[in-house]
C-alpha cells in the first residue's frame, strides 16, 4: 500500500512554511543577522553531532545561526587514519573548521538511543544488521570499540550496555582526531580544546567527559 500522499506533501509543505517564517523573522532589519551573515562566519565552537532527528545541536544548545559549525554524521564517529577514504567527509569538515576558520572548541556529541551504536554492537555481536552496504561499512568503525566493551559490560544489548558503548565511542572519535598530528599541534599550542558530550534525550541531561579520567559525569 503506498503511504498517504497528503502527509509527505504536509512535510514538504511545512519546511517552505519554515523558510518563510525564517526569512520574515531574520531577514527584515538592514541590520538583521542572516544579511549580516552573507559577509562571513566565524563560529565559535564545532561540533560533531549525529544525523538522528532528534539531536538538534542549534535547537538543545540554543546558538543562532553564525554560533555553531556542524558536521553530523551516524553515530558521530571520526575514523581512524587510513579507512580507506571513510574519514574523508567528516576530515574535511574538521579540516574547514579548525584550518580555515580557527575554531577554537571541538566537541564530538553522543546520545542516548543512538541507532548507529546499536547497528555497531549488533555488528560486534554477530546479529543481523541492516542490509544497507554503506552503513555496514560505517559501523565497522564502530567495532573494535563495541567489542571491548561487550568483552567488559556483557553481550545483551541493553539500555546500559549501549550507552556505555555510546560513551566510549565519543571517546575513541577524540582519540581519532588527536591521531591527527596537525590538530594535536593544534591543542598543545593552546589554540584547540576538545569536549566529549553525551546527551540524554530522555532526560535532556548533558553529561561531559573528564579530560583526564575519561569519565562522564552530570553537567
Ligand atoms: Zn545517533
Amino acid at each position: 500500500m503506498n503511504k498517504p500522499v497528503s502527509s509527505d506533501q504536509d512535510g514538504i509543505a511545512g519546511l517552505l512554511q519554515g523558510v518563510r517564517s525564517f526569512r520574515n523573522r531574520e531577514y527584515g532589519d538592514s541590520d538583521a543577522l542572516m544579511p549580516r551573515l552573507a559577509g562571513g562566519q566565524q563560529p565559535k565552537a564545532m561540533m560533531i553531532a549525529c544525523a538522528d532527528s532528534r539531536i538538534d545541536p542549534a535547537l538543545i544548545f540554543g546558538t543562532r545561526p553564525g554560533d555553531l559549525f556542524v558536521v553530523r554524521v551516524v553515530a558521530n564517529l571520526v575514523p581512524p587514519p587510513d579507512t580507506d577514504g571513510l574519514e574523508s567527509a567528516v576530515l574535511s569538515a574538521v579540516e574547514v573548521g579548525l584550518q580555515t576558520l580557527n575554531i577554537p572548541h571541538l566537541i564530538v556529541c553522543g546520545h542516548s538511543q543512538c541507532a548507529g551504536v546499536r547497528t555497531a554492537l549488533n555488528a560486534a555481536l554477530g546479529n543481523p544488521v541492516s542490509d544497507a552496504q554503506a552503513l555496514r561499512d560505517w559501523a565497522r568503525v564502530a567495532e573494535p570499540a563495541c567489542c571491548e566493551v561487550i568483552a567488559e559490560h556483557g553481550e545483551r544489548v541493553t539500555e546500559n550496555l549501549a550507552r556505555k558503548a555510546e560513551q566510549r565511542l565519543i571517546l575513541d572519535s577524540l582519540e581519532n582526531l588527536r591521531a591527527r598530528p596537525w590538530l594535536t599541534d593544534l591543542e598543545t599550542r593552546g589554540k584547540l580544546t576538545l569536549h566529549g558530550w553525551w546527551f540524554d534525550i530522555g532526560t535532556g541531561d548533558i553529561w561531559i567527559a573528564d579530560p583526564k579520567s575519561g569519565k562522564f559525569a552530570l553537567a
